[in-house]
């Protein structure tokens, strides 16, 4: 009997990403490859700066005590400087997510 696929939890996907990452595996990293940027020192320490910086209040909208995301105002992907806080803002979820979607947009246009 075939196993009807389910939603899984998104963390659960996630791990599949960084297993194979933590292994070396090149096709991977392909896959994913701002992951081990994400999971870095040097960001981490940068992003809880922007976070403590923006006071839980949102860089786009203005929300306060907000959870705060902190964004690549030029993505990575795009050739933003990955650590520089010029290029870090501090979005809720909703403008972050906006954003996100927008740069999508803007880069599936381009490769239309
Ligand atoms: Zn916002």
């Amino acid at each position: 009997m075939a196993r009807i696929p389910v939603m899984k939890p998104s963390l659960r996907t996630a791990r599949t990403f960084i297993a194979p990452i933590v292994r070396g595996d090149a096709a991977a990293r392909s896959v994913k490859p701002t992951l081990d940027f994400y999971g870095s020192a040097a960001w981490k320490k940068v992003r809880l700066e922007v976070q403590r910086a923006c006071g839980r209040t949102c860089q786009g909208c203005g929300k306060a005590d907000t959870r705060i995301y902190v964004d690549h105002i030029v993505e990575l992907r795009d050739g933003g400087a990955p650590l520089d806080r010029g290029n870090l803002i501090g979005l809720c979820a909703v403008c972050h997510g906006k954003k996100t979607a927008r740069e999508r947009a803007k880069r599936e246009a381009q490769h239309a």
